[in-house]
């Protein structure tokens, strides 16, 4: 018989590690404190974008094996993935389109022309930009589709269960899969994590905006539209307060009405989520629990936890293969 495995955390590693074990036949079950719009998974912009995550070295191959899969569900559009044109702006000089985004068909900008297109008619801003074409996760629908797609293949979550330590899930499960995310650093406890916080706004649709924009000189800002609403960004900065800051509000609002050359829009929501950056790089390893059971970590992945979601729950699936094989669990 084989053993039960558990997954701590339902945001967006927890439910893509849940699907690849549950779709395999695997016994598997979700335990997380929140779930669905409660998670730091809900605030992302959740465009495919590798950013503010290391190693370089795993975090690239991961991003791009994600953006196979995310393109394979495009054309389903219950899964609320998309694929959509990014726009990334430099307000200081020449950008640098990065080696992995060539293969994929990025190319620069020609900044009068076409800049004067996208931008509703305020090139001035910026200087320079690349265009690439890249996946686009709405969270709204892209959660749901996560877990239903899980709980169709047997899997089950345990919603509001928090848990003091990884020795506190149920000694039935024979295997836990920490996808923990920020709250990792509690957890394990890995004071390696850093949270950097991040905080949107959510206005209405925007017409004219057909594709995305991020410039990540100061000040960051993004615009992305999205099924039912324009997502507007952000904020980066190292903070664990959840708590919705007025006056950030109010500086996305007015640095994105500037730069689209739109007025001032109403807000639907604001939403914050801490990005789990951990400054040694991802942890994605196996190892054991004080009580001999085994554990593999998958948390850790800062700005890029959409990003780099099905590259590293592969991973988790292989790890744990060779586990089976060697112990089984
Ligand atoms: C504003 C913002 C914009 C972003 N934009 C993007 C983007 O464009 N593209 C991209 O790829 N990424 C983006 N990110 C990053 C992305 O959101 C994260 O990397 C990702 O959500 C991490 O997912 P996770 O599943 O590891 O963690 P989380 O979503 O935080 O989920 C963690 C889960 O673990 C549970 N948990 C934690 N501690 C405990 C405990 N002690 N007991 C029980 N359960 C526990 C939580 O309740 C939750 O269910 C953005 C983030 C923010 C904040």
């Amino acid at each position: 018989m084989p053993q039960s495995i558990a997954i701590v955390g339902a945001g967006v590693s927890g439910l893509t590690c849940g699907i690849l074990l549950a779709e395999r036949g695997e016994r598997v079950s979700i335990f997380a404190e929140e779930t669905g719009q409660h998670t730091t998974s809900a605030a992302a912009a959740a465009i495919w974008y590798p950013y503010d995550a290391e190693p370089a070295g795993k975090v690239i191959p991961w991003a791009l094996e994600t953006y196979q899969v995310f393109a394979g569900l495009a054309p389903d559009a219950r899964s609320g993935v998309s694929m959509i044109e990014l726009r990334t702006f430099s307000r200081t000089g020449q950008i640098q389109i990065p080696e992995w985004a060539l293969p994929l068909g990025a190319r620069p900008l020609a900044m009068s022309s076409e800049v004067e297109t996208s931008l509703m008619g305020t090139s001035a801003v910026f200087k320079s930009g690349f265009t690439l074409n890249v996946p686009l996760t709405d969270t709204t629908l892209y959660l749901d589709y996560l877990a239903t797609r899980f709980q169709a293949a047997g899997g089950s979550i345990a919603s509001k269960m928090r848990l003091e330590e990884l020795e506190a899930v149920d000694p039935s499960f024979g295997l836990v899969i920490n996808c923990a995310g920020i709250g990792a650093r509690a957890l394990v406890p890995d004071l390696d994590l850093e949270p950097h916080r991040g905080q949107v706004v959510l206005v209405p649709k925007i017409d004219q905006l057909s594709g995305a924009i991020v410039c990540d000189d100061a000040p960051l800002i993004y615009a992305i539209p999205r099924t039912n609403d324009c997502l507007f960004g952000g904020t980066n900065e190292v903070s664990e307060d959840r708590r919705i800051d007025a006056a950030a509000t109010e500086r996305i609002l007015a640095e994105c009405s500037r730069v689209l050359n739109i007025e001032r829009p109403a807000v639907l929501a604001e939403r914050v989520g801490l990005r789990p950056f951990r400054r040694s790089g991802i942890r994605l390893e196996a190892g054991k629990l004080r009580d001999g059971r085994t554990v593999i970590h998958n948390y850790g992945h800062g700005g890029a936890g959409f990003t780099l979601s099905w590259g590293c729950a592969n991973q988790v699936l292989d790890i744990a293969g060779n586990q089976a094989g060697r112990d089984r669990f």
